[in-house]
């Protein structure tokens, strides 16, 4: 599934093709994905410039003068740029969206049909107020996410802090494999309440989730160039898990083996020897 990371890097590579591009067409050949793509969608874009690329925890926004097209990736989802100068594929099975700009073709494969995109129009105010969008807590990489917000923020909350990172309403973008890594990183105990861990720990949390994303990002930019032109390959990466999907394998620090547990039906990893309290 993708996760933060796959998303900037998606927003990286595609941002120098849509930027200050118009778009002439859109086909929609699937509408239904997580919600039906709007019927009017091709005909609002068609004629209109891309003003910038943006993301949003897991969403990519296409921010138009008049209104900004909301994406997902889903649980599958992938976009690709085609050049219109060299032929663009015939569409596949689970290739079903088209955005077309002069040069180029960006096209959504998406086989499992988990992702979105949505319209939101400018006349209903900012994108932020968008129900999906909301109720997103703050973005890892904004200056204000630090030991202080962490700890302010879970004073109230019993759950474990493996659970309220997974929640999104603290930070975004800290998805399942990414959580059990920052958390290894900061020593913590993913079932810790994270009510119960101070504010010395909370900023060495906020240091580790910033830290993990930052070198996935950094092994997907090697990626940048498998999204012009390229087909098959996911684009999905990861970086050099140090607990996530290690159960039964020793600890790089320690060598006690990494343990795994279930909490809220996800599958956490750890190191009971580093992480102990
Ligand atoms: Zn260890």
């Amino acid at each position: 599934m993708p996760e933060l990371p796959e998303v900037e890097v998606t927003r990286r590579a595609l941002a120098p093709y849509v930027e200050q591009q118009t778009v002439e067409s859109v086909t929609v050949r699937e509408a239904r994905f997580r919600w039906p793509v709007p019927p009017q969608l091709p005909a609002l874009v068609a004629g209109q410039t891309v003003d910038r690329l943006r993301r949003r925890g897991k969403y990519l926004l296409w921010e138009f003068a008049h209104g900004t097209l909301i994406s997902h990736l889903g649980m599958s989802g992938t976009w690709r740029v085609w050049p219109r100068a060299r032929a663009v594929p015939v569409p596949g099975t689970h290739d079903h969206i088209d955005i077309v700009f002069m040069e180029t073709c960006v096209r959504l494969t998406d086989p499992r049909r988990f992702g979105a995109l949505l319209w939101h129009d400018a006349r209903l105010g900012d994108v932020k107020l968008h129900p999906l969008l909301a109720g997103l807590g703050i973005e890892p990489f904004d200056p204000r996410f630090d030991g202080e917000w962490l700890y302010r923020r879970t004073r109230n909350r019993a759950a474990s802090i493996k659970q309220v990172l997974l929640a999104g309403d603290v930070v975004v973008g800290v998805g399942n494999i990414y959580a059990s890594e920052s958390l290894f990183r900061a020593r913590i105990n993913p079932k810790r309440s994270a009510r119960r861990i101070g504010l010395v720990r909370c900023a060495t949390l906020a240091q580790a989730v910033r830290e993990v994303l930052s070198e996935a990002i950094a092994v997907g930019g090697s990626t940048l160039r498998d999204f012009v032109g390229a087909e098959g390959e996911s684009g999905y990466f990861m970086l050099d898990a140090r607990v996530y999907d290690r159960a039964g394998q020793p600890c790089r620090v320690c060598a006690t083996p990494i343990v795994r547990v279930w909490q809220g039906q996800r599958a956490t990893y750890y190191c009971s020897q580093c992480q102990s309290r």
